[in-house]
């Protein structure tokens, strides 16, 4: 078992911070876990205060770009327990992205237990409001001082969490964009990789100045099929069948995606994971065969989308209604994440 050092902040900031107006990301808890990988190993494993580091500027990831990261919440529950929601998965593919960008994977013991010892340690920071969490930033960046393109031999893993307000989901405008595009098969679409974000926000930028609060990005080759909608899983119901396109190079394979689709499942509903046209979309809308579209990911769980742009034109989605699917499969996410309804498929990590 890995030692973890532990040195504590002498005065926790957490009273300065205002749990009624958290803004996403803006706001840090005390502690932050760190470890350093030289030598072909990991070495030091350390939980500290949130706080500066000091590097290089011939620091490598800031010149090629070794950088990954993933995303999950943590919740407060009734009973005051802390539930994290399927953590697992956001370890799994942390380090399928890593094995992609040349990097060395994170062990279970540190990724996994060094969670499990931060959160026991800013268990305080998790929000009880109802909406709130604690938004968990696992990442990992290569630390050599070389300015040549290679590989570098040592990294920093580092997980520090962010207390975060409730996310309303208005529903959004969003554009189909066949300019620009987020990922290309054979590339690192489906990695957390820094420089897969860097590349989204000019395009996004664009979209926004002509009124779209997001991008659907098709894909690279045709600009013919949907993928994603700006950094969420893009799923649809059609027909009466839940749509999204199949995982693969492309596409983030989203834990939240991977668990709307197995709901639906369960809930006897049928599911198609197959490569869906922007022409069978936008006809889907005129037709009325498309009920229903929304993104998927951590940060909203379920975002309704209201109104598609296309070649100039807006095609408008039905409004949306308690029964929609996309309002029930929100709704059954959140008592899971709660652990307000049995967990039968064991999604809850607890603390
Ligand atoms: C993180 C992310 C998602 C959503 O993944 P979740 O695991 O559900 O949070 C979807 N698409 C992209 C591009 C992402 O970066």
């Amino acid at each position: 078992m890995m030692q973890i050092e532990i040195k504590r902040i002498a005065q926790s900031r957490i009273n300065e911070v205002d749990f009624d107006h958290l803004v996403f990301g803006r706001s840090f808890a005390d502690h932050m876990l760190v470890a350093d990988y030289a030598d072909g190993a990991w070495q030091k494993v350390s939980i500290q205060p949130y706080g500066p580091l000091t590097y290089q500027p011939a620091m490598m990831s800031l010149h090629y770009g070794q950088a990954i990261f993933e995303g999950m919440k943590a919740y407060r529950s009734k009973q005051d327990e802390i539930l994290v929601f399927r953590p697992e998965e956001n370890f799994k593919r942390f380090n399928k992205s890593a094995v992609r960008m040349c990097m060395p994977e994170v062990p279970e013991e540190i990724f996994m237990g060094g969670l499990r010892q931060l959160l026991q340690m800013d268990k305080a920071w998790v929000p009880a409001k109802e909406g709130c969490s604690l938004y968990i930033r696992p990442f990992m960046f290569s630390t050599d001082e070389y300015v040549g393109v290679s590989p570098s031999n040592t990294y920093k893993f580092i997980i520090f969490l962010c207390p975060v307000g409730s996310y309303y989901a208005k529903p959004l405008r969003v554009r189909v964009e066949t300019e620009y595009i987020r990922a290309a098969k054979g590339g690192v679409g489906f990695s957390k990789n820094a420089g897969n974000y860097g590349g989204s926000l000019f395009p996004t930028q664009e979209a926004n100045k002509a009124g779209y609060d997001q991008i659907i990005w098709t894909d690279a080759a045709t600009h013919q099929y949907v993928e994603e909608a700006g950094t969420m899983n893009l799923m649809f119901v059609v027909n009466g069948a839940l749509v999204t396109a199949p995982t693969g190079d492309t596409i983030l394979d989203g834990v939240t995606r991977k668990s709307v689709l197995q709901i639906a499942k369960d809930w006897g509903m049928k599911v198609e994971e197959r490569p869906l046209s922007v022409k069978e979309l936008v006809e889907g809308i005129q037709s009325g065969a498309v009920t229903e579209a929304f993104g998927a990911g951590t940060a909203a769980v379920i975002a309704p989308i209201q109104v598609i742009a296309f070649e100039g034109k807006d095609y408008e989605l039905p409004a949306r209604k308690e029964s929609d699917f996309s309002s029930k499969v929100f709704h059954e996410i959140n008592h899971i994440r709660l652990g307000e309804v049995a967990d039968t498929r064991q999604w809850i990590w607890k603390v």
